[in-house]
């Protein structure tokens, strides 16, 4: 069961999230959305077209495990990809997904490495993020993606969507919006020393940072 307590407070972070990500430039329009995995299994979204600058605590969507739209108003039509993770990853109890500038842009490069998006330039992307596998360019809402999301999802908790930005799971709403900041700011580190001799950590280093996420 979930408490109204637990509920309303989820209600609260989501909306204290969502302020702070659009505030800050990293997500724009109506794009990118958030989620919470209640105590009852039940998943608590931001709904189709809202922004994340305006939702309220009123506005959101509950939709099952599977997806499907339980109450609220309608969920984003993105919610197959967070049920994915949730379903794959029993720890992970939220979900960002935004199409902030440059870790889209990276997606959008055609010499991105599909094991591993961006290279660990710094300790903290290495501690936060780790591997960021590329799944392929998929039209929004189409969940013909659903199925390989769900199973890079089990040994990832962050991926990159090619054309379209990233989707993080955390053991909470401020571990995945911290890793998929940190992902943004490694991004466009990435992009400032192309064509830059680069020293990214060393595979060692890398590996003994490595995120042991939900
Ligand atoms: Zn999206």
């Amino acid at each position: 069961m979930t408490s109204r307590t637990d509920e309303s407070a989820a209600r609260t972070r989501i909306v204290r999230t969502a302020r702070s990500l659009f505030t800050r430039g990293l997500t724009h329009g109506s794009t990118g959305n958030l989620s919470v995995r209640l105590a009852d299994g039940t998943l608590l979204l931001t709904p189709t077209g809202s922004s994340l600058g305006t939702v309220e605590e009123d506005e959101l969507s509950r939709t099952d495990l599977s997806g499907k739209h339980l109450d609220g108003p309608r969920p984003t039509k993105e919610t197959f990809l967070h049920a994915a993770f949730y379903r794959a990853r029993p720890g992970a109890l939220a979900v960002a997904h935004l199409h902030s500038t440059y870790a889209a842009a990276v997606s959008c490069l055609d010499d991105v490495n599909p094991a591993d998006a961006l290279p660990p330039l710094t300790a903290y992307y290495a501690m936060r993020v780790g591997t960021l596998p590329l799944l392929p360019y998929h039209a929004p809402g189409d969940s013909s993606l659903e199925p390989l999301a769900e199973r890079t999802a089990r040994s990832h908790h962050a991926v990159l969507l090619a054309n379209h930005g990233p989707v993080i799971a955390g053991a909470s709403l401020e571990q995945a919006a911290d890793a998929i900041e940190e992902l943004e700011e490694t991004a466009k580190l990435h992009l400032l020393l192309r064509g830059h001799g680069t020293r990214p950590l060393s595979p060692e280093q890398a590996a003994a940072l490595a995120p042991t996420s939900p």
